[in-house]
């Protein structure tokens, strides 16, 4: 059984599905189809939106983390560098003085070496000139 009513959107009269019905029926099948593509569209947009909501959340959330931890990142990566940039710098610095430092004894050790040489070269002329000193004696 159903009853004829008017529909709250067009104004056009309709056949209700049941007398049950007829109580919650107020669009035709037409209208009704129609709010319910609406309603449905509706609920797509409104579950875009708190997508769209939820993503600029995170990505907010993102950004102040970012904004957070990247210039502190970036400033320890930045003084990691610095730091082997300096530690290199030391090392050279080091190695070289090391070198400059090998390079002068070992000049110096030349040196007293050659000093050394020298002075035992006079005493062996020194020496050398008294034993043709006492042979020149004993010949005479
Ligand atoms: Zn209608």
């Amino acid at each position: 059984m159903t009853i004829m009513k008017q529909c709250e959107r067009c104004n056009s009269s309709f056949a209700t599905r049941s007398n049950t019905s007829a109580r919650w029926e107020r669009l035709c099948s037409v209208c009704y189809t129609e709010k319910r593509r609406e309603q449905l569209i509706s609920n797509a947009e409104d579950k875009t939106a708190r997508n769209i909501s939820a993503i600029e959340d995170r990505m907010l959330a993102l950004e102040e983390t970012l904004n957070s931890h990247v210039p502190a990142l970036v400033g320890a990566e930045v003084s990691n560098h610095l730091e082997n940039v300096i530690g290199q710098d030391i090392i050279d610095d080091l190695l070289k003085r090391a070198m400059d430092s090998i390079s002068n004894s070992m000049q110096s050790f030349v040196e007293r070496q050659i000093k050394f040489e020298a002075k035992i070269q006079r005493q062996m002329t020194t020496l050398n000139n008294k034993i043709i000193s006492l042979m020149k004696d004993k010949g005479e």
